[in-house]
């Protein structure tokens, strides 16, 4: 709720029509408005969240400390929608001005000026310095425009976040990211995304490839809730490893926490039924998204986010021998998916024991020698890299060669002997005993967002037609080809549902649209002139190709087909 008192020589108030529709109509003499002299007019907005038992006591006890200080015994309780942007059901607005009213009017005398109704309203505001409020308003209406004037301005502030290229390169992911009008950071959200069209139907690509290949390779999916308790983060060891890593927030008196990991909600959905060895290895996949604290300073385009999606999955296994069959798999599942966005294999790391760990050191020293045993035996060579493994177990890490040279760090997989320990993970053996199930963490594109980014920089923006935002734009080279190039459009819109394709029909020269086909980076434009009309063809320029071909718009379907059916 918000309120603001004024200590008024006189307020002149008259309702003139409903602002809501359900309010009932005032009685005659209501409608004629009313004069009160001094007073203290307490302008109120009832917010969200707002309820009548708790509102109402504090109300009224607020207006009663500045009563007192103001030596007055006349309130006038004026509802006032304009200070709030947030405002509670009317019911309720109206439900706790009635009770406020009746508790003052035990010590008061109590004027409430009509609910739900347009007024025009005229007052004094005395000018003495015992109300801080008082003080601003001087004249009638100023707080009124200076509320309104705040959110405009801070409207100005956040619609001036605009992207600062002056210090960025020219395939910095930002700059492409904003010419292909891809997605957009404002700072209302610090290291959060605001994904546009044509960023989300990349990030979809890449989702539903996944999907594919996951479910191919006999993965289950899951969605496990953003916010829990924080108990459950007890348990995971989280709680006490990175609370200052992680969001907190608060519902009915109890703690919860933004995942910053998708890890504990995978172990209640493994609990939920009982297991038997019969379903083991459980290769279960989580597209979730995490939130982590950073400080703004470091975040950096999609490269580092406060807020990004994993493509995580959680793998149980029997005992050591399936658990290495399975990371085994899970390499080839990596070098499939380098290989699909042409990105080269540079060299593996393996990270073990940090200081800051959970586990025995025994437990470290199986999980450490299981991960070298399974690199050895696929003659990777690799790099130590000690102490930097994750709290709960050893991982590898797998680093990428792009285009400009550069290595990443994309994919990971981690060995975890203690997360099943800490929730009692079971399932049932042959012999009918309680056994622990090993679990393994992975992820391939690690953060869906970071890996936009670099095969954005990777391809210069030239992305694979398959995943590219816009693959065919139609350009007429006059406007009298125009009907010709919509006969041509609806022809392969026919021939290709899937297609995304666009039209620039303006009258402006053809370079001019070519530019911005390119700067789109699209990757066919097809022109169509006179010539091609007579001739009944279309020509087509590829993408970053200053040639054109010249072909019947049945051969150029027939061969696009083919490279968004191979995903190339
Ligand atoms: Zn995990």
């Amino acid at each position: 709720m918000k309120i603001l008192t004024l200590h008024v020589d006189y307020i002149n108030f008259k309702p003139l029509k409903k602002a809501l529709k359900k309010i009932a109509d005032l009685p005659e003499k209501e409608k004629e408005g009313q004069k009160i002299g001094e007073s203290l007019v307490v302008l109120t907005a009832v917010e969200k969240g707002d309820t009548v038992k708790e509102s109402v006591g504090e109300l009224v006890k607020n207006i009663e400390d500045i009563a007192k200080q103001v030596k007055i015994k006349s309130i006038v309780l004026y509802p006032y929608a304009h200070l709030s942007s947030n405002l509670a059901s009317p019911e309720t607005a109206e439900e706790i001005l009635r009770e406020a009213e009746i508790e003052l009017k035990k010590n008061f005398k109590v004027v409430r000026a009509p609910f739900g109704y347009y007024k025009e309203f005229e007052l004094k505001v005395k000018g003495h310095p015992l109300s801080e409020l008082s003080r601003e308003i001087r004249t009638e209406g100023k707080q009124v425009q200076e509320e309104i004037y705040n959110a405009s301005q801070l409207l100005r502030e956040i619609s001036k976040s605009k992207l600062d290229t002056s210090k960025l390169k020219d395939n910095d992911h930002r700059i492409i990211g904003q010419e292909m009008d891809l997605f957009s950071f404002n700072e209302v959200a610090p290291g959060m995304v605001l994904w546009h069209n044509n960023g989300l139907i990349i990030k979809n690509g890449l989702t539903d490839f996944w999907r594919e290949e996951h479910k191919k390779a006999g993965y289950q999916e899951i969605s496990t809730p953003q916010m829990m308790d924080s108990k459950l983060w007890k348990v995971s060891g989280h709680w006490d490893k990175y609370k200052g890593n992680n969001f907190i927030s608060e519902y009915e008196k109890r703690l919860f926490l933004l995942k910053p990991m998708n890890c504990p909600g995978g172990m209640l959905v493994y609990k939920a039924r009982p297991k038997s060895y019969r379903d083991l290895p459980l290769r279960v996949a989580e597209m979730g998204v995490v939130h982590r604290v950073e400080l703004s300073g470091v975040l950096s385009g999609l490269f580092r986010l406060i807020q990004f999606t994993q493509d995580d999955a959680h793998l149980f296994c029997a005992d050591e021998k399936q658990t290495k069959e399975e990371i085994k798999k899970i390499v080839e599942l990596i070098n499939f998916f380098y290989n699909k966005f042409n990105l080269k294999f540079d060299h593996v790391e393996l990270s073990t024991r940090p200081e800051k760990r959970i586990g025995t050191d025994e437990t470290w020293t199986k999980a450490e020698k299981l991960l070298e045993d399974v690199l050895k035996d696929l003659k990777i060579k690799y790099k130590v890299n000690k102490g930097e493994g994750a709290f709960y177990g050893p991982k590898i890490d797998f680093h990428v060669k792009d285009s400009l040279e550069r290595t990443w760090q994309v994919s990971t997989i981690q060995l975890d002997f203690s997360m099943p320990d800490r929730f009692e993970l079971e399932y049932t053996d042959r012999d009918n005993s309680k056994k622990r199930p090993i679990m393994l963490h992975r992820v391939i594109y690690g953060s869906l967002e970071r890996f936009i980014a670099i095969m954005l920089e990777h391809t210069n923006g030239r992305l694979p037609t398959w995943l590219a935002p816009v693959q065919v734009r139609v350009l007429s080279f006059t406007d009298r080809n125009e009907p010709y190039a919509r006969k041509v459009i609806k022809k392969l819109g026919e021939a290709i549902p899937e297609m995304r394709m666009d039209a620039d029909f303006r009258s402006v020269p053809v370079p001019t649209k070519v530019r911005d086909a390119e700067l789109m980076r699209i990757n066919y434009i097809i022109v169509v002139g006179d010539k091609e009309e007579k001739g009944n063809t279309v020509a087509v320029r590829v993408k970053g190709d200053k040639r054109i071909k010249t072909m019947k718009p049945e051969e150029f379907v027939k061969s696009l087909k083919k490279e968004i059916q191979e995903k190339r």
